[in-house]
């Protein structure tokens, strides 16, 4: 039988988490052991345009006009024959994705990539699913990918082992609170340790990883309620806070995983100090070199500039909170 397959491109934004991720209770099942909170930036975006084709003999995969990478292409080709299955389908897929920023280089690109896929491949295979359906889906290629699929505010509750369903919730709508993210890039290159195998490390042997999982949704309550309450210097503390928690688990793994940079000590520095001198400005780093700045909008130059002039920082740029994904079908 001949079916008509969509042509379909998705938009999603990457996201930073406020209220960290590390740990997961299910690695097959890609389950997250603590619960996180994050804002979508709308400066952070993957563009995928997915078609199936029932003339193609195996899935074709292409990243930021490339080719993609064997492991890059399982990756997607896992998540393709999740949604062939959910839509009874055979055809193989054309897969073209762009991320307009840089890939695997600590700034998420995972997560807008897997919630721009699980977005435009399952309506190009006819799935009328909801944003729900939308971030399971995306959470078993991505944790971070479930919360990219909703705009402004989101949270990934924990889960438990054996869990299938588990998705992200929205909190806040990207109109809700205008902060800033100055998002300081501190250095060139892939993530030397990657999310998972350094998760897993840490869970094996940090002795502080059992304390990170009993405190982490402490930080995750009090960020949660400081959205709801535009509250910065609340949920500025207690972001640093569950930073902080997240590396030391990181760096007391064997061998230790240390994801800062020279630079990165430096940026933490000047939001320090422009903290100091009455900025409420505060600093987050997720498992790259790279340090994001929150702020409050009439902050953001001032943050930018202080950043800008810091040693070691080669570039800069100011996000706001983000739209949740979008799809388009062509005709
Ligand atoms: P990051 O900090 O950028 O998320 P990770 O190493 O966690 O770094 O994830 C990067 C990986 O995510 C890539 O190696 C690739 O497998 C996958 N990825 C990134 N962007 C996309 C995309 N647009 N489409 C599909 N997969 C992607």
């Amino acid at each position: 039988m001949k079916r008509a397959f969509g042509d379909v491109t998705a938009r999603a934004c990457a996201n930073i988490a406020l209220a960290k991720y590390w740990g997961k209770a299910d690695v097959k099942k890609n389950i997250p052991a603590v619960p996180s909170v994050s804002l979508t930036l709308d400066q952070l975006v993957t563009e995928t345009r997915v078609r199936f084709d029932s003339k193609l003999a195996e899935d074709v995969v292409r990243l930021d006009g490339r080719r993609a990478t064997a492991d890059e292409k399982d990756r997607v080709v896992k998540m393709l024959n999740t949604i062939r299955r959910q839509a009874g389908l055979r055809a193989r897929a054309h897969v073209a994705s762009h991320n307009h920023f840089p890939t695997a280089a600590g700034l998420a690109s995972s997560a807008s990539g897997f919630a721009a896929l699980a977005a435009s491949a399952s309506a190009a295979a006819g799935l009328r699913s909801s944003p729900r359906k939308l971030s399971a889906l995306a959470r078993a290629s991505s944790a971070s990918a479930a919360r990219s699929i909703f705009g402004g505010f989101a949270e990934l509750p924990a889960g438990v082992r054996g869990q299938d369903d588990l998705y992200a919730r929205p909190i806040a709508t990207p109109d809700h609170w205008n902060v800033r993210l100055v998002i300081a890039v501190t250095e060139r290159g892939t993530k030397k340790v990657g999310s998972t195998e350094g998760m897993e490390r840490s869970r094996k042997t940090s002795p502080f990883y059992d304390a990170w999982v009993t405190d982490a949704p402490k930080w995750a309550r009090q960020i949660k309620r400081a959205i709801k309450t535009r509250d910065l210097d609340t949920l500025g503390a207690a972001m640093e806070r569950s930073t902080l928690a997240f590396h030391c688990c990181a760096m007391t793994s064997d061998p230790p995983i240390i994801y800062w940079a020279p630079a990165t000590l430096a940026a933490m520095a000047t939001v320090r100090g422009l903290r100091e001198r009455g900025t409420s400005a505060w600093a987050t780093m997720d498992a790259g070199p790279h340090v994001k700045a929150l702020c409050g909008v009439g902050d953001a130059m001032r943050v930018r500039q202080a950043l800008d002039r810091t040693p070691g920082v080669t570039r800069t740029w100011v996000a706001k909170p983000g739209p949740a994904v979008e799809v388009e079908v062509r005709p």
